[in-house]
């Protein structure tokens, strides 16, 4: 009887832990979905007047204006564009944890979305003196289905972290893939002459807020959330992503991705401005 009781006392115990350890558990998620409710909301309310600042500048810088307040305008123009991209990547950030970001496939065209990244961060790289090219293989489907946004904004963010963070060089945007029946497993390369990522460093590279070798970058802006998300949103799109790195020649960030495809046309010769 005395074993028994002692069972039974031990077997109640270890339920009123579990059920204690189960609200403790509940209670943090809560919590968690109560801060990634209220940096969410913080964001988008912070974002509205930020656009209206972007924008009203913007009609400033349209104006004649002498050099040096023209000197101040652009100055805001980039503080703002700045701003405006923490904000976004803070809202994607709380989207993710929060269980909010959703994945939207369509159908879309790889060239046109190769354009688009190519377009804008073209601009950014010559900006910087660095030469900038995309290969793509020419026998890659066209027409694809999956979320081009999302891929939009992946390549985006690599290619503007390779941009940031190499002095001088090139940054390569390599497009390739591997297909069997109708699902395309889409290869993306960037590569960078940049300062490179020490061994050791690199499985701390997705974590939130993770700026590595803070002493050596403390001059380029960042929040350290852009590889967080880039490597949540390719989990959710059931993509994968590789860093090879030489500390002080530079780094290659590989992703994979799975897309349907819906047009087995050729990409063809990849021509930016075409
Ligand atoms: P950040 O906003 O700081 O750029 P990320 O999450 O995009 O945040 O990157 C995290 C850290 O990884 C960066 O702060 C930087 O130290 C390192 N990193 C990212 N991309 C590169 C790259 N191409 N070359 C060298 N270091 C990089």
């Amino acid at each position: 009887f005395a074993c028994l009781s002692i069972y039974l006392l031990m077997a109640q115990t270890s339920v009123a832990e579990t059920e204690e350890l189960r609200e403790a558990r509940q209670a943090a998620d809560a919590a968690n979905q109560a801060k990634s409710q209220f940096l969410a909301n913080m964001s988008h309310e912070i974002r509205t007047p930020i656009n209206a600042i972007s924008g009203m500048n913007e009609m400033i810088l349209r104006q004649e204006l002498p050099a040096e307040v023209r000197k101040y305008a652009s100055n805001i123009k980039s503080a703002t564009a700045a701003l405006l991209t923490i904000i976004n990547e803070i809202l994607d950030f709380s989207k993710i944890e929060s269980g909010h970001m959703e994945i939207v496939p369509t159908d879309y065209q790889l060239a046109q979305v190769l354009r688009e990244v190519g377009t804008l961060v073209g601009v950014r790289a010559h900006a910087k003196n660095l030469a900038f090219k995309i290969h793509v293989d020419p026998y890659l489907p066209n027409g694809l289905y999956g979320d081009a946004g999302r891929l939009r904004q992946i390549l985006i963010n690599l290619l503007n972290n390779a941009i940031k963070y190499t002095p001088s060089g090139s940054v390569t945007l390599d497009i390739s893939g591997q297909r069997s029946a109708s699902t395309l497993r889409l290869r993306a390369a960037v590569t960078d002459t940049g300062i490179g990522i020490r061994e050791e460093d690199r499985a701390r590279l997705f974590h939130v807020f993770e700026r590595l070798d803070i002493k050596r970058n403390c001059q380029i802006e960042g929040t350290g959330l852009g590889l967080a998300i880039t490597h949540r949103l390719l989990n959710m799109m059931k993509g994968t992503i590789q860093v090879d790195s030489t500390y002080g020649e530079g780094s290659t960030f590989t992703i994979e991705l799975p897309q349907e495809v819906h047009s087995f046309d050729p990409i063809g010769v990849f021509n930016l401005n075409a």
